[in-house]
């Protein structure tokens, strides 16, 4: 059975647990990951008996190539989407119907409802994603490249840092590099704040230079082809403001900690405590707004999710970043984020690029 096909069997296990007998899947992300169609526009009907995949025409030799045999509904032209998937549903004629209750579009939705009155629909959060969570070795591999693309890139751009540079040239020159090394792009559009810009978590880069302040914090990473990575370092380029040094040492000891208190069977609030107590300790805790890291894989945000009352339980597999950070309004902000995979007897740190004080300086 390939890879797809067991996914597929696990989903049909948990959409029995939620007590109907077929998924609309419409998250196109989910459809990649039980299918290995890299296109959009389509969605899947899993269901007991098999599945059927509800595309148009102008994916069909894509479909050949990707995924020979599934089941297709080809829409023909003049068939709206919401019609072809009303068709396939009949084709598949479940007694129940579920659908994602996240992803599902309220005009989809109403149409089913309304060509198919006697179809019960069940609303189901988070089925595909829960199997998404638990990394198999080809997905891990995709994860190392999409690191490896990232990390090459800023070691060029850090060794091309003028004190004329924008934000924006770092951004652009980090796109730049990593797609020169097969990346499909970005994972997100490139965080790069310059001085007290750093302590915006979200910063979009601007015209501002590097020579306006002494430091830029670096938020970024490579989608390796259908996988993400994504990292965070802090660069001293000229003369950091005074309190820089003790607030980078303080994130760096929680984020150490929160890594080494990585372990199968602890639960996700557990480690994000870790990071927490270590902040609010230093005095920080009202300044470290932010959940502890985010799962990543197909989507840059994806479960489990390290932050308080997250009561995932850790398993070998999960790939989530860890990125405490710290943010003084106006002054400065720090964040260091590494990307890491739970392992069974620990975790393994799939990002490599140092992160001590002294390799901040650039
Ligand atoms: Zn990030
Ligand atoms: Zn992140």
């Amino acid at each position: 059975m390939d890879r797809y096909a067991a996914r597929r069997d696990k989903l049909r296990k948990l959409i029995h647990k939620a007590r109907t007998d077929a998924l609309l899947v419409t998250r196109f992300v989910n459809v990649t990951y039980l299918t290995g169609f890299t296109g959009d526009d389509s969605y899947l009907i899993v269901h007991e008996g098999g599945e059927l995949l509800v595309t148009d025409p102008r994916y069909t030799e894509q479909l050949e190539s990707e995924c020979p045999g599934l089941a297709l509904e080809v829409r023909r032209p003049g068939v709206k989407m919401l019609e072809g998937t009303v068709k396939a549903i009949e084709r598949v004629k479940p007694e129940r119907l579920g659908i994602e209750a996240e992803s599902i579009t309220v005009g989809l939705r109403d149409e089913i409802a309304e060509k198919l009155p006697k179809l019960p629909l069940v609303a189901t959060k988070g089925l595909v994603e829960e199997l998404r969570m638990i990394k198999d070795k080809q997905e891990l591999d995709e994860i190392r490249r999409a690191v490896w693309q990232a990390e090459k890139a800023f070691g060029i751009i850090k060794a091309m840092i003028r004190p004329g540079a924008t934000e924006r040239q770092i951004a652009n020159d980090l796109e730049y590099q990593m797609r020169c090394d097969g990346a499909k792009g970005c994972s997100f559009t490139p965080i790069v704040g310059v001085g007290p810009r750093s302590a915006l978590p979200h910063g979009r880069p601007t015209d501002a230079k590097f020579s306006d302040a002494g430091f830029v914090l670096i938020d970024w990473g490579a989608c390796s082809g259908l996988y993400m990575s994504d990292l965070t370092r802090v660069l001293v380029t000229g003369q950091p403001p005074a309190r820089l040094e003790k607030i980078y040492k303080i994130v760096l000891e929680a984020q150490e900690a929160a890594i080494d208190a990585i372990h199968p069977g602890k639960k996700c609030e557990e480690i994000d405590k870790v990071a927490r107590e270590v902040i609010t300790k230093a005095g920080y805790g009202k300044q470290f707004g932010h959940g502890l890291g985010h799962g990543i894989g197909l989507q840059i945000h994806e479960s489990p999710r390290f932050s308080v009352g997250m009561t995932t339980v850790l398993e070998p597999g999960m790939t989530i970043t860890v990125e405490p950070g710290i943010y003084l309004p106006g002054q400065l902000g720090v964040r260091i984020e590494d990307d890491i995979v739970v392992t069974k007897s620990g975790c393994e740190v799939l990002t490599h690029l140092p992160k001590r004080w002294e390799d901040a300086w650039v």
